[in-house]
């Protein structure tokens, strides 16, 4: 007998389906995975680990929704009123939707709150840019003929996500990929599955058309590899490990799918001597523990010119040391939980990596006791001072609340350590010189650059990496170019073919 999904058991843990054609669904091999609190060490949810059978019945409904149906009859206004449509309620739904989160990550309510709120301002972006003109007419070398181009939805879009912004980074790609016209397939990380089922039952009831925004729960292998393997997939839109982002992009050139790449980061954040010492300060504890240092562009290279180094460092300590560290679900607190074991115990192990290495370490370093949370996945805050740009703390993204601290001698030597990377995602420059700020913005091989702040984003400018910190960029109107394709028309308006071996006369 078939189950009907979600439900519920004595024990109150919540069993998922499955989102494909805007019902929940048992997965075809019956393979469920569990999903647990950070904070509490409770499994409070299971969702299915997709198969490749699984994939196919969601690739099928996409793809149908794709080619027939109401979704191709939509026109950009249409796409533009369900965006807003589905904005709306977002908005109507931000609590329930940021403590899901916080059930399956750990972060900070006020942070999932914040973002809950602004996923709309996102969808209202994409709702406008929908209906901007997208195609050129051009002029030609020959006389009678008009060429125009238009831009077409690619067709089927499988957007991979991690655990660390589950939703915000989704609404990255659902924006610009809906706008365009296209159907979806989202894969959630298996740490943060169950915000994006919802996501996709609110888009349900906003209106959107069975088969266009799908959910695949599962692994990456085999769920997340049974989508980028599929031949009935036109595009991989991904963000995560540059580990996987390399996987990806190979699997993805078999076919030649469209690929875009979010991947990680070991961003500098550079602090000159003639900066404002408390904004740049505030700065670093932002850009390195905010999140407990879970993003992509935490600050988590910090470059200290050596006039100023035992100041900053000093004061660095005093902040990290003072910052609570609690309940996910406290307004009150400031950091939150490590997402899962896993990543928990990778974090406590580059403690011991850089205090091999010689760093030395000045504040935290350890795990964090929090009252009421004894299986809690809590770090202390972590600095370590002396840390040289070859050390592997310096190198290696961590993925958490450890910011390393550097010295650098002039512009020059800043510049160069700051390159000295092979990510290239954002950088931060703390300066009073206004020349200097954009003498050094210029000079960083970063997707990003923050000069006098650190860790802003928004849906009206690109984000993306240099070097292996990605491939295309999300945000911003551009990002609609990543999910269309752009065709030429050509149209005789009286020449006729004269010389059929001659194209060009
Ligand atoms: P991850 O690469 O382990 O997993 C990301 C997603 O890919 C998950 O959904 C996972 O199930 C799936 N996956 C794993 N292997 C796969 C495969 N072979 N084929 C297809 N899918 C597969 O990353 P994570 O640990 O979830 O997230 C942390 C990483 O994400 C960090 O490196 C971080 O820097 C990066 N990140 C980047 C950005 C950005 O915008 N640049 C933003 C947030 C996070």
């Amino acid at each position: 007998m078939s189950q009907s999904l979600p439900d519920t058991s004595a024990e109150g843990v919540t069993r998922y389906g499955l989102f494909i054609g805007n019902q929940q669904i048992a997965p075809i091999e019956g393979e469920y995975l569990d999903v647990v609190n950070p904070a509490t060490g409770r499994v409070w949810a299971q969702v299915p680990n997709a198969s490749a059978k699984d994939v196919d019945a969601a690739v099928d409904s996409a793809r149908r929704a794709f080619e027939e149906g109401d979704w191709p009859g939509y026109r950009a206004a249409d796409r533009a009123k369900f965006l807003i449509r589905f904005g709306q309620a977002i908005a109507d739904n931000a609590d329930e939707i940021a403590q899901l989160q916080v059930g399956e990550n750990g972060k900070l309510i006020r942070e999932m709150v914040g973002q809950a709120k602004l996923m709309p301002e996102y969808f209202n972006y994409y709702a406008g840019l929908a209906q901007m003109p997208t195609g050129s007419t051009n002029p030609l070398h020959v006389q009678q003929m008009v060429n125009y181009t238009v831009r077409e939805p690619l067709g089927v879009v499988a957007a991979i996500t991690p655990w660390n912004s589950p939703l915000l980074l989704l609404v990255w790609k659902l924006g610009p990929a809906l706008a365009a016209g296209n159907t979806v397939i989202a894969k959630p990380s298996e740490v943060t599955p169950v915000s994006a089922i919802r996501f996709a039952e609110l888009a349900a009831e906003a209106g959107l058309p069975a088969g266009v925004f799908n959910v695949v729960t599962g692994l990456g292998h085999p769920s997340g590899t049974a989508l980028t393997g599929h031949p009935g997939v036109d595009k991989v839109a991904f963000t995560g490990s540059t580990a996987t982002g390399q996987a990806i992009a190979s699997q993805a050139g078999k076919s030649l799918k469209r690929v875009s790449l979010e991947l990680g980061g070991k961003s500098p954040n550079i602090v000159f001597d003639d900066a404002d010492l408390t904004s740049a300060v505030n700065g670093l504890v932002a850009g390195i523990f905010g999140a407990s240092g879970q993003t992509c562009m935490a600050g988590s290279r910090i470059l200290v010119q050596d006039t100023i180094y035992d100041q900053v460092v000093e004061e660095l300590v005093r902040r990290a040391e003072a910052i609570k560290v609690g309940d996910p679900q406290d307004p009150a607190s400031e950091m939150g939980t490590i997402a899962s074991r896993a990543q928990y115990d990778k974090v406590l192990s580059y403690i011991e990596v850089a205090k091999a290495d010689g760093a030395r370490l000045a504040a935290g370093g350890t795990t964090a006791r929090v009252d009421g949370f004894p299986d809690g996945l809590f770090v202390r805050p972590t600095v370590f001072a002396d840390v040289t740009n070859d050390m592997r703390i310096a190198r290696e993204e961590v993925f958490g609340p450890i910011a390393s601290v550097l010295r650098f001698s002039d512009e020059e030597d800043a510049v160069r350590i700051a390159n000295d990377t092979e990510f290239g995602l954002a950088a931060g420059v703390w300066t009073g010189n206004v020349q200097r700020a954009h003498r050094v913005a210029g000079r960083l091989r970063a997707g990003t650059v923050w000069i006098n702040n650190y860790r802003k984003t928004s849906y009206a400018t690109p984000f993306g990496g240099y070097k292996q910190s990605g491939l295309g960029r999300e945000n911003g109107a551009d990002a609609l170019r990543e999910y269309t394709e752009e065709k030429s028309v050509w149209v005789d308006t009286g020449q006729g073919v004269k010389d059929p071996f001659n194209p060009r006369a």
